[in-house]
C-alpha cells in the first residue's frame, strides 16, 4: 500500500489522527530517503489492477485540512522536496464555516481546519488540494443523489476557489459502497480514495490508502509503506501495528 493518508500533525493533540512533529519529520526523511514520492496526479497513472504503485514509489495525502498540517508537516514536507495533497471539507472554507464535527476523539480544545488564505498559501507552494466531500458525511448514509450533490457541490466551490480542476476524492473515514461509487463518478471525479480494513474492491473509485497514525514510528511506516501492505495486515506481524484508521 503505497498511498498514504495522514490527518494532522500536532504535538499536543493525543488522537490516532495526530502524528507528533517529531514522528512527522522522521517520516518525511524516510520517505525521501527511501521511496520516490510523487504527485497524486502522477501516482494514479501508476496503479495496477490491485491499486499498488510500482516499486520504491509514494505518495503523501492529508485528510479533512487540519490546520496543524500546515504548522507542522509543511516544513517537513518543503525541506525534503516532497509532494503531497490535502483533501479538504469544502464548507470548512464558506462564509458560515463548519467544525470539525466529524473527529471522533477530539482534544479537550477546538480543532481548527485551514482558512481560505492558508488554501490558497498553500496552493502558490504547489500543494495538491483535492475534495474532502463538501461536509464530511458518511457518504454510504446518504441516498445516491444526495450523495451526488455534496460531492459535486464540493468539487464546484472548490475549483472557483483553487481555479484549478479538482478530479480527486478522498471518501471521508474512506466510506463508500456501489452507490457511492456512482456519485463520485457523476459528480466529475476521475478517481476516489478509500482507507481499506483490508483486501477490498480496487478501481479508479476504490483506490486504497493506508492511514499513518501517531505513535507510527518508520518501522511502522516501512511496512505499511511495501506494496504489499494490505495483502499482509491480516497476518500477525500486521495485527501488532494497531488501528488502521
Ligand atoms: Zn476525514
Amino acid at each position: 500500500m503505497t498511498i498514504l493518508c495522514y490527518h494532522s500533525v500536532d504535538p499536543a493533540w493525543e488522537s490516532p489522527l495526530a502524528v507528533r512533529p517529531a514522528e512527522f519529520d522522521d517520516h518525511a526523511a524516510w520517505l525521501a530517503r527511501h521511496r520516490t514520492v510523487v504527485p497524486l496526479g502522477e501516482a494514479v497513472r501508476h496503479l495496477d489492477r490491485r491499486g499498488r504503485l510500482p516499486r520504491g514509489m509514494a505518495a503523501l495525502t492529508f485528510d479533512d485540512g487540519f490546520t496543524g498540517v500546515l504548522e507542522h508537516a509543511l516544513s517537513a514536507v518543503r525541506r525534503h522536496g516532497l509532494p503531497m495533497t490535502v483533501f479538504l471539507v469544502a464548507q470548512t472554507l464558506t462564509e458560515q464555516g463548519l467544525d470539525a464535527w466529524w473527529v471522533r476523539t477530539p482534544p479537550p480544545w477546538k480543532l481548527t481546519t485551514l482558512t481560505v488564505d492558508e488554501v490558497l498559501h498553500l496552493r502558490d507552494l504547489g500543494v495538491g488540494l483535492q475534495s474532502h466531500s463538501w461536509a464530511h458525511h458518511d457518504l454510504p448514509e446518504l441516498d445516491e443523489n444526495a450523495c451526488e450533490d455534496d460531492l459535486h457541490r464540493s468539487r464546484e466551490f472548490l475549483e472557483d476557489l483553487l481555479h484549478a480542476p479538482v478530479p480527486f476524492l478522498a471518501y471521508p473515514r474512506g466510506l463508500h459502497d456501489e452507490s457511492v461509487r456512482r456519485a463520485a463518478r457523476r459528480a466529475g471525479y476521475s478517481h476516489a480514495f478509500a482507507l481499506p480494513e483490508g483486501p477490498e474492491r480496487v478501481d479508479e473509485y476504490a483506490v486504497p490508502r493506508v492511514g499513518i497514525h501517531r505513535g507510527n514510528s518508520t518501522r511502522v511506516l516501512a511496512i505499511k509503506a511495501q506494496r504489499r501492505y494490505l495483502d499482509v495486515r491480516h497476518s500477525r506481524l500486521a495485527r501488532v501495528l494497531g488501528r488502521s484508521r
